[in-house]
């Protein structure tokens, strides 16, 4: 059977309890063992899908074509293991779960109660397709206290009491702050919430505090009297220069074999810290750098294109070269901006996106970095956007949109909601926003004697989808003769998965997203064939 490790936090939000376990999934893992991650979160939309970038940050999309919380980007980063559908849940779809089968009459004529029948559907998630794995670390979003979290944390007690104390651990995250002003460290938030916590019935095993310097000896003895924790078990993690260096800090702080410690087992092999060495060294000291502007309507949160971020830093890692990324607005955009905008940049990425607000900038964008010859990297509604300026201003299709924001017009790309998957045709409801797109894993043809071909070295490439629209194949002839090749296709050739330029030094666009696909230990071949490009480029 599995053992469990459940990470709650405490005091504040966005400390790191996405890093922090999937950094001890690494360190568990590199001791021989099979990890799997989850992340419980207590907000009530059913997933993050329909939830705007400002609120949440990025969607990510597993393989199984799971809308999920942006903590599984790191999960999968840091593991190098696929997450699935059933690795996120939030109390929205625990509610929508158990309705649905009080709607069918499946309680027999109970009282439908958050205890038993919300924390057992929680505990049913928790378990569930655990049997093969050495360690499930679940993580509940939010902190300690918030009403919503609740359940989740009622039911992870009730879930250690079911499998045995010994088989489950706590960990609590918290924030030990430092005082500027009287030059002291502050254990007291962290007291507070260990309170919080046991009053709920759940006594944390280890304690992992962020702080931004180093906490003393004496302070960590508080925090063991305090709270009740054996010192040893009372880790720090303070601030990184780099989030790879975080394996390297709790392997330090020996977070994975007071892990192992508590539940009994020995190390099967003893820890790899080679490769995050090597991709700090690389981040921190590189001195050649290069500027890579991502033109994109939710450049104001950092967390908005997550995923994209870290993809371009491992393309950088892997041209041993510093990719400083320069966001730029597209709503705020002006043509008359644009080339002096673009005037340091090496390589122009548009992201994916929804709606009409900003296109005109990232179209503008587009025909700059096409006409001079800038390596450019469209991805999902980037590649669109790149479509629609070729067939304006190449093709001279003045009226060349999208069904997304102008409904007249001329529908080079439109709404679909028929496709098929592995020979299966798949119905999109058009009720619904949430759900309703060409999701998760698919299969691209790639072309003979392309580009996209030599960078992949593949016939046949899998990447993840997020989307309603798709390019026109009717189209490809004329886009094909006037230079614009469609160099991958869906298994059926019906839709256009890739577009690239001829006369052109690196232009390409993707109707999918490889960079949930791209890892620190094993860099995405795009990525690094456009930072590659975007380095010679300037
Ligand atoms: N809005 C576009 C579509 O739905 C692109 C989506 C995206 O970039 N992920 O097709």
């Amino acid at each position: 059977m599995a053992r469990f490790i459940f990470v709650t936090g405490g005091v504040v939000s966005s400390l790191g309890k996405g890093l922090s376990s999937a950094s001890l999934s690494y360190l568990l893992q590199s001791r021989g063992y099979k990890v799997r991650l989850r992340k419980l979160d207590p907000y009530l939309n059913v997933d993050p899908g329909t939830m705007s970038p400002f609120q949440h940050g990025e969607v990510f999309v597993t393989d199984d074509g799971a809308e999920t919380d942006l903590d599984l980007g790191h999960y999968e980063r840091f593991s190098g293991v696929s997450a699935k559908k059933s690795d996120n849940i939030t109390t929205g779809k625990i509610y929508n779960d158990v309705l649905k089968k009080e709607r069918k009459g499946n309680y027999l004529g109970k009282t439908v109660q958050v205890i038993p029948h919300i924390t057992d559907r929680i505990k049913e998630f928790i378990k569930n397709e655990s049997s093969k794995e050495d360690f499930v670390i679940c993580e509940i979003g939010g902190i300690v206290g918030d009403i919503e979290s609740l359940p989740f944390v009622e039911a992870i007690r009730q879930f250690a009491n079911d499998i045995g104390k010994k088989n489950a651990l706590f960990i609590h995250l918290t924030l030990v702050p430092y005082l500027k002003s009287s030059d002291e460290i502050k254990t007291k938030p962290t007291q507070h919430s260990v309170k919080e916590l046991r009053s709920i019935g759940i006594q944390p095993d280890i304690i992992i505090c962020r702080s931004e310097r180093s906490i003393p000896l004496e302070h960590r003895r508080k925090i063991s009297l305090f709270c009740n924790v054996d010192i040893k078990n009372v880790i720090e993690t303070v601030d990184v220069r780099t989030i790879y260096e975080a394996p390297i800090s709790f392997f330090k702080e020996k977070l994975d074999i007071q892990v192992l410690n508590y539940f009994k087992l020995r190390s099967k092999k003893p820890v790899n810290l080679t490769p995050w060495k090597k991709i700090t060294k690389i981040i921190l000291q590189t001195k050649r750098q290069i500027n890579i502007a991502i033109i994109g309507k939710y450049v104001e949160l950092k967390d908005a294109y997550k995923s994209l971020d870290e993809a371009l830093t491992h393309g950088g890692i892997e041209n041993n070269v510093k990719v400083n990324l320069v966001r730029i607005d597209s709503e705020r955009l002006k043509i008359s901006e644009i080339k002096s905008k673009l005037n340091n940049i090496s390589g122009v990425l548009i992201p994916g996106g929804f709606g009409k607000r900003g296109t005109n900038g990232k179209i503008e964008a587009i025909k700059y970095a096409r006409k001079n010859k800038i390596p450019f990297l469209g991805i999902c509604y980037g590649m669109q956007m790149a479509i629609i300026e070729f067939a304006r201003n190449k093709l001279n299709l003045k009226k060349a949109t999208s069904s997304e924001f102008d409904k007249k017009g001329l529908h080079i790309i439109g709404l679909i909601n028929e496709w098929t998957k592995d020979g299966k045709k798949i119905i999109g409801t058009k009720t619904d926003l949430g759900g309703t797109m060409r999701l998760g894993s698919y299969d691209a043809k790639l072309k003979e004697n392309s580009m996209i071909k030599k960078i992949y070295n593949k016939n046949l490439i899998k990447e993840r989808h997020r989307h309603r629209y798709e390019v026109n194949i009717a189209y490809k002839e004329i886009f094909e003769k006037n230079g614009m090749s469609f160099s991958g296709l869906s298994p059926d050739g019906k839709l256009p998965e890739i577009i690239e330029l001829k006369n052109h030094p690196w232009f390409i666009g993707v109707q999918f997203h490889p960079e949930f696909k791209s890892r620190p230990l094993s860099p995405h071949p795009l990525f690094s064939s456009f930072i590659k490009a975007s380095k010679n480029h300037k």
